[in-house]
């Protein structure tokens, strides 16, 4: 039987409860799946600079580097406020996408039947949603230089930021756009501003080429304000969204809110492939919720999710994805909800109940 290495990191706040309830997931797959699970547990963000000093340290690092795949709660919170900033919790978080080069952010937009009445859309348009948004992360404006604040000679003050691509980052996040329309509906949105940015001009030129080299996938080009006034009025016409950091930064969030509750959004950030193998960070949307840690009341569907993504990209185990998708399904449809997705009447779940429902349905499926 295979067995897949995995990398758990709780992170600080709700991370560690909802961690806790991944971990009775992944112990039923292990014991149920077509495959086992070898499980190391390390500290990251505060509660890895409370433990070394340090936000990420080497080891952490080092193990992230050679296991299948890393699972993250969430880090951050008011304790470490008043730390140096390349010690604060997020930071950790940034360098270790910076350090397994995960270029590549994964995150769907689902509307999971029993919560299609929670969006902020008309239920129509948004009842059977399933869209991917795969936005770049490691380049573009977040990181082009030169940036900065300064004054001119003549007393002026300005600000700037550097959009900068190289052609093969454009290239090869294209290539896991197509690769995963491959494995959905087929249809990917390249999405810039070719109207108004050379970067935009050179986007839409490599995502063609690229798109060449896939003649069964349809690629439709979209100006980024038109795909968010898209993404709003009829959300449905979309597949695979292939944008670059800024824009994917802004229409991942927007198309989030489509799909009801941030207690509901997963993530996976994906590194370039080596010997046939991508580094991977699966991770919920959302941060460590310090207004609600520690009630045992967070919803942990979102890192349960994240694993779901992690067994279908990182370990082809998509019978097993489905599995756990359609128990997450079941549950909500039974109306077992945590208090952020429970409606008017419904008592709500706390965090580790949501956990043993999803257990429970994993059972009654498998039976
Ligand atoms: P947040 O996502 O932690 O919380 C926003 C709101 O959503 C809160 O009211 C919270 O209670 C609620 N919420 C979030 N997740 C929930 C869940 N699973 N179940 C129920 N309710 C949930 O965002 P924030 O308050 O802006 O940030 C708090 C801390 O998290 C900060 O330190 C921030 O830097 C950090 N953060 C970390 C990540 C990450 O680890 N990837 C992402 C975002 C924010």
């Amino acid at each position: 039987m295979t067995t897949h290495s995995l990398l758990l990191l709780p992170g600080d706040g709700i991370g560690y409860e909802v961690v806790a309830e991944l971990r009775r997931v992944i112990e039923w797959m292990d014991s149920n799946s077509s495959a086992q699970f070898s499980v190391t547990e390390d500290d990251i963000g505060g509660a890895a600079y409370d433990r070394y000093g340090t936000p990420l340290a080497d080891e952490t690092l080092a193990k992230a580097k050679t296991c299948d795949a890393v699972v993250m709660g969430s880090v951050g919170g008011p304790k470490w406020d008043d730390v140096e900033r390349h010690l604060r919790p997020e930071a950790g978080l940034l360098n270790l996408r910076k350090e397994l080069d995960l270029f590549a952010n994964l995150r769907p937009a689902t509307c999971r039947p029993a919560l299609a009445s929670a969006s902020s859309l008309r239920e129509e348009l948004v009842s059977g949603l399933d869209i991917l948004i795969l936005r770049e992360l490691t380049a573009g404006v977040y990181f082009g230089e030169p940036r900065g604040i300064e004054t001119l000679d003549d007393g002026r003050r300005r600000a700037l930021d550097t959009q900068v691509y190289f052609e093969s980052e454009i290239e090869r996040l294209m290539h896991v756009a197509f690769e995963l329309a491959a494995r959905r509906s087929s249809k990917v949105h390249s999405v810039e501003k070719a109207n108004v940015m050379e970067t935009g001009v050179f986007w839409r030129e490599i995502a063609t080429r690229v798109g060449s080299q896939y003649p069964a996938i349809e690629l439709e080009h979209m100006y980024a304000d038109n795909c968010a006034m898209q993404l709003v009025r009829a959300p449905k016409q979309f597949d695979v969204i292939a944008t670059d950091n800024l824009f994917g930064d802004i229409l991942s969030d927007c198309a989030a809110m489509l799909t009801g509750s941030l207690g509901m959004l997963p993530s996976a950030s994906l590194g370039p492939l080596t010997d046939g193998k991508r580094a991977a960070l699966y991770e919920p949307v959302h941060g460590s919720a310090p207004d609600i840690a520690g009630q045992g009341i967070a919803n942990p569907l979102a890192t349960i999710l994240s694993f779901a993504m992690c067994l279908r990209f990182s370990f082809a185990m998509n019978a097993e994805a489905d599995m756990l998708e359609s128990a997450i399904d079941n549950v909500l449809a039974n109306d077992v909800r945590t208090v952020d997705i429970a409606t008017t009447g419904i008592e709500p779940a706390s965090t580790s109940e949501m956990g043993s429902a999803i257990i429970a349905e994993l059972d009654r499926l498998k039976s």
